[in-house]
């Protein structure tokens, strides 16, 4: 079995606001053994001197668009064959490995199958890439967002469009046939998309109540698109788990998902709206416009519904839509930010969102998202303190050491150690 000893670390388990000096002994897939420094030795294990540097869980994006890359229009991802868009995922899936990711969750998939078979080669050591939730696409009603067909000519969609029950259960069915693990529905309509706009709630009771059970039936989880009140209300009375968006909830709303705060997960996606509203002029976005569909609006309400839904201790994801023009795969971790500057979480907070929470939405809670005896190592070497700067999670070269499962992805700690000691001789 392979064993490494991480010495001299200052370990942030992933549950508290604090980091305290430690060794960690990583046998195979697993962390075996954390102790005072000095205290574990083991012949044969690879050595990783951290030098008072932060070791980490994992991250888990937990909006994840594996399938999604540089799109500007929704309708873009709609038009990438399926032989590219095969390639684009599998290098998304590197990419988010690459930025301390060891898992995702999948928010939703652009072609039914890309979450799947990306999720599949990962599992067999063929590529490398993240722990994968597999998703299917948009399950969307005509006019929904996700329907970007035309009347008049043959158009290809990002979504999977269904009406009525049997048509609901049956897309929910092929999806859970095809292999998926999450199963997403667009209950809302959204402000970024030509059609129904995110105050609209276009999928019927009865349509969201229909692909829960059925979803359930095959022992899937199931992903909302919600913006407008009354969405996340459905969403919550018809038993979806991960409720995204959420920033129109009223009180009523609220309090219906703090009722519920055991059982779902919610995700602000923020990333999208800040980087449209700030950074999107490149891409055609100006102020004016971003302004005008909403965006100023949705980061306000966004900030209020989150720093309630914080206070009464609704588990939240980080992940903002990343796999846009103005959101590149790779840039994830700034939502930890946003997190914090926007929604009123300390940065321990926002890092459990991004460690122990996932850890939960991926079904793994006793033994993904912290750094414990007998959970699974995947761990981060963090050049940094990031509960002192939570923004030092998005540049790569900050992480020192990436471990999946027990196994190195990268490990340049050696070389950052002799930096080190080269400026201390100096
Ligand atoms: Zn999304």
């Amino acid at each position: 079995m392979t064993a490494t000893l991480f010495s001299d670390a200052m370990v942030w388990d992933g549950t508290s606001a604090l980091r305290f000096p430690a060794d960690v002994l990583v046998e195979g897939q697993r962390i075996r053994a954390i102790a005072k420094p000095g205290e574990l030795s083991v012949d044969g294990a690879l050595m990783v001197a951290c030098g008072g540097r932060t070791l980490m869980p994992g991250m888990v994006e937990g909006h994840a668009h594996l399938s999604f890359g540089g799109a500007v229009k929704d309708s873009d991802l709609g038009n990438i064959p399926p032989e590219e868009h095969v390639l684009l995922t599998m290098r998304n899936a590197k990419t988010l490995l690459d930025h301390g990711f060891t898992s995702a969750y999948s928010a939703a998939s652009a072609k039914l199958r890309l979450d799947v078979v990306i999720r599949n080669a990962v599992n067999a050591g063929e590529i490398p890439g993240p722990r994968i939730r597999a998703a299917g696409p948009e399950i969307t009603v005509t006019g929904g967002l996700g329907d970007e067909r035309k009347q008049h000519m043959y158009y290809e969609s990002f979504g999977m469009i269904a009406d009525g029950k049997e048509e609901i259960a049956r897309a929910v069915r092929l999806c859970c046939r095809e292999g998926v693990d999450n199963i997403k529905v667009n209950i809302s309509g959204d402000d970024l998309g030509p059609l129904a706009h995110g105050g609209l709630t276009v999928m019927e009771e009865e349509e969201v109540a229909m692909a829960v059970k059925v979803a359930k039936s095959f022992g899937r989880r199931v992903n909302c698109h919600a913006r407008s009140a009354e969405s996340v209300k459905r969403a919550v009375r018809c038993g979806v788990d991960v409720i995204y968006h959420c920033e129109s909830a009223d009180e009523e709303a609220i309090d219906m998902l703090e009722s519920v705060k055991d059982r779902i997960f919610v995700g602000p996606a923020i990333g999208i709206i800040y980087a449209t509203l700030h950074e999107g002029e490149q891409w055609g976005f100006t102020h004016e416009m971003a302004v005008g569909f909403g965006m100023q609006r949705v980061i306000d309400t966004t900030a209020a519904v989150y720093t309630q839904l914080r206070k009464r201790g609704v588990r939240a994801l980080i992940g903002g839509d990343y796999g846009f023009a103005q959101t590149p795969q790779g840039d994830n971790a700034r939502d930890l930010k946003y997190f914090v500057d926007l929604m009123g979480y300390s940065p321990s907070e926002a890092l459990q969102c991004a460690t122990r929470f996932g850890g939960q939405v991926m079904g793994m809670s006793s033994e993904l998202g912290q750094v414990k005896e007998g959970f699974i190592a995947d761990l981060l070497l963090v050049d940094g303190d990031p509960l002192q700067d939570v923004s030092i999670m998005v540049p790569k070269e900050n992480l020192l050491v990436i471990m999946k499962d027990g196994v190195m992805h990268k490990n340049i700690a050696d070389r950052a150690q002799a930096a080190q000691h080269s400026i201390a001789a100096e």
